[in-house]
């Protein structure tokens, strides 16, 4: 059966090996790049380089975005040269960032407009398992665009969860991001209190890591802030704008986020002192006795 082919706008952490997997499955792929350098480095691997996102979009069955936030996704879907004019009629539109559910709403009438099948589909995951295929979509739309899009998914995740309607993925990743914010800013208040008290530092966080609070998250951002270890897995400034996403989303349900906006209140801070386009778990050093 021949492939689909398949549109990626968006080659940052994430995009790049989610553009890769594609390819090593075998799907036409056309990309496309605010930085073009980072295009240019999937030529090798087969991808075509498009001049802009229209140019990506035309002849695509499925064209996918992985962008930073609302105004980067807006820019591409509806900008100039944008790609949700060029999509071909039968093309499946699906936005992977992380966004607000209002944008989405928003994004899903452009589509509905033009009669064009849209997806909100954002992932959990990191960078590791966007290289490695093993993401987890977080998907909202209609069942049967998803089907059509089901073998580009599956080429890059281990898991594929359909929510609800369009904006279900949107909500529920942002739900998922609140919860790990919160958990990350607490993590680095602990770390601080823990190295200014005197305790045993590694005592202490095997025992937490064992303990009720011992999580995933807890276990592999413990690690990086204590070997101040900064590679970026995920930009600290994006968590700022996933916990602003969720208290706006989650007011409009109607529910105040307080913790969300004590730990935004620590990104942005460290986001001030310089720390945004390092990791996330690098907003310890804000807290850090200096
Ligand atoms: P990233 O490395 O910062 O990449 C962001 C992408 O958005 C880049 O391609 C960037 O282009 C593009 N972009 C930003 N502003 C733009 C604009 N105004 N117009 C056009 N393009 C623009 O971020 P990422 O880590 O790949 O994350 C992508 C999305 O996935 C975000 O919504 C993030 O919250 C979410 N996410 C990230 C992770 C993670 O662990 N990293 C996990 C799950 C979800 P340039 O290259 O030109 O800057």
């Amino acid at each position: 059966m021949t492939k689909q082919s398949v549109a990626l706008l968006g080659l940052g952490t994430m995009g790049s090996g989610m553009a890769a997997n594609l390819l090593k499955a075998g799907f036409p792929l056309a990309v496309w790049n605010r930085s073009r350098a980072k295009a240019e480095a999937l030529a090798a691997q087969g991808a075509r380089v498009a001049e802009t996102p229209a140019d990506a979009a035309h002849g695509a069955s499925v064209i996918l975005s992985m962008l930073a936030d609302d105004a980067a996704s807006r820019a591409v879907w509806l900008g100039e040269d944008g790609a949700l004019a060029a999509a071909n009629k039968d093309a499946v539109l699906i936005d992977c960032s992380t966004v607000s559910p209002a944008w989405i709403a928003e994004l899903a009438n452009a589509a509905e407009a033009r009669g064009l099948e849209f997806l909100d589909a954002p992932v959990t995951g990191s960078r590791m398992q966007a290289a490695d295929g093993q993401l987890t979509f977080l998907v909202g739309g209609e069942a049967d665009a998803l089907e059509r899009a089901r073998p580009v998914l599956e080429a890059m995740s281990k898991e594929i969860a359909h929510l609800g309607p369009v904006g279900s993925g949107a909500k529920m990743k942002l739900l998922n991001n609140f919860l790990c914010g919160v958990q990350v800013a607490s993590l680095a208040e602990g770390i601080a209190w823990m190295e200014r008290s005197g305790l045993d530092t590694e005592k202490a966080l095997d025992l937490l890591k064992r303990g009720a609070p011992g999580s995933p998250l807890l276990a592999n951002l413990s690690a990086r802030m204590m070997n101040r270890d900064y590679a970026v897995n995920f930009y600290l400034k994006l968590m700022a704008k996933d916990l602003t996403y969720a208290e706006k989303a989650a007011a409009e349900s109607g529910v105040e986020l307080t913790t969300a906006a004590n730990a935004r209140g620590l990104f942005e801070r460290a986001t001030v002192d310089g720390y945004g386009d390092k990791d996330m778990s690098s907003v310890v050093e804000v807290l850090r006795a200096k």
